[in-house]
Parts: C-alpha cells; structure tokens; sequence
C-alpha cells in the first residue's frame, strides 16, 4: 500500500487554551527584541530603535499546562542560559498590511512566555555579525502556558509581568512599558510578513534577565494569565 509521506510527518504543535477543550494550532513563533527601554539599556543599547524580529521554531515550544510544572534540559553548548519574561500574544485571524488601531481585531488571546536564551551564544554571533539561531532557537527554548482568549484575559497589555527564580524577584515590570506596543508590533511584523492564524508573537523582555542552572525553578506571572512555572534539570 502507497504511503502519502516517506516517513511519519512531525505531529503538529498546539497549545491548550483556557476553558475549552479545543488546542490552539501553532504556526509560527516570531520574538521582538530589545522591546523595553530598561532591558535594551541592560544590553547595552539606549532609545527607541525600529523593532526588529526574530523566529524559533514551532518545536521550540515547551508547552506546559495550567498547574503543572514543565521540565526543560539545560542545553547543549552554552554556560549562560538566561530567563527572559514574556507576553505573548496569539494570532487568530491573519492578515497583511495591518493597521496598529487595526491590530486587536487579529488577536485571539495571550499567554505567559519564557524566550530562553544561550546568552554567550547570541553574544558571539553578534560579535561576529552573524543569525541569532544558536542562541534563541533551540530545543524547549520557548516555554509557554496556556493560552487565555482576549475576553477572559484582562488588561494583558498593562498587567505586570514578573519572574521569580527559587521564589526570588529577578524580573518585575508592566506590560505597559513595552517600547513597541502589541498593535505597533502586529503592524510592523504584518507589513514583512503575512500573519497567520496560529501565529504567536513574544513580545520582548523588561530588564532583569540573568542566568539559570540545573536545579533552577523559574515562576512567570503576567497578572491576570495563568502562571508559568518551569523547572532546570
Ligand atoms: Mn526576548
């Protein structure tokens, strides 16, 4: 009998959403970077530059449900994995060209996120001009909690978004100092890019973000979402 592949196709990633039993199918993963003044000071930058984009991979994703604690595997190659906080925002309804004012109608829900960086890795490839990939893209590098749908989630935008690591402040800040907000974003990614549904956008860090070792437990909150907790082994 004929088979349709050569071998068996890589299941498809989706995220639970909260209060249905149906999964949110993941399409792509984009990230802004240097997303807030303190954060992109903490880098080594100042000001308000034009935001600029990144992608993981959908199997990036530790995908990790309500209550639970997920488990990530320090990787491969670095000494300085870091914690970056992040809302993340999930597209539901495409489009290109998208207007900011525009924005909130292509918006299904958000999410807490950790963009999980080889620091040392991306350091090296920015020395040297060259992609990001090593440092942002590889395995469970993108944890994330359920997603909440825009009705049940609050004020997202200007919720406070906070990581303890073992039960201690690294990161505390509000959504709302985002230097390019969610509609910006959406208008600047839709104007390179046709957004799908399915597409989740992490929409940069505040300041604070530091080293993990194995052991680690790390606790993301953005008030009014579920939390996200993610333990280092
Ligand atoms: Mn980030």
């Amino acid at each position: 009998m004929a088979s349709e592949f050569v071998f068996a196709p890589p299941a498809a990633v989706s995220i639970p959403v909260v209060g249905q039993a149906a999964r949110f199918p993941v399409h792509r993963i984009y990230c802004v970077g240097r997303n807030y003044e303190d954060h992109a000071k903490e880098m080594g930058f100042t000001g308000r530059e034009p935001p600029f984009f990144f992608m993981k991979p959908t199997d990036a994703l530790l995908v990790v449900d309500e209550g639970q604690t997920g488990t990530m595997a320090y990787p491969s190659l670095t000494k300085n994995l870091h914690h970056e906080i992040e809302l993340v925002v999930a597209i539901g309804t495409g489009g290109k060209n998208i207007k900011a004012a525009d924005a909130h109608k292509h918006i299904y829900g958000y999410a807490v996120g950790l963009d999980m960086t080889r620091r040392d890795l991306q350091g090296e490839m920015k020395k040297q001009g060259r992609p990001w990939d090593i440092g942002k893209g590889f395995e469970q590098s993108a944890p994330i909690g359920p997603i909440v749908p825009v009705a049940k989630a609050g004020d997202a935008e200007n919720a406070e978004i906070s990581l303890q690591v073992n039960g201690v402040d690294r990161q505390r800040s509000t959504v709302s100092k985002l230097i390019w907000n969610v509609g910006e974003t959406i208008e600047h990614l839709s104007a390179a890019w046709d957004l799908q549904p399915g597409d989740l956008i992490y929409s940069g860090t505040p300041e604070g973000v530091a080293a993990v070792v194995a052991g680690d437990t790390l606790v993301g909150e953005v008030a009014g979402l579920p939390k996200l907790t993610v333990k280092v082994v």
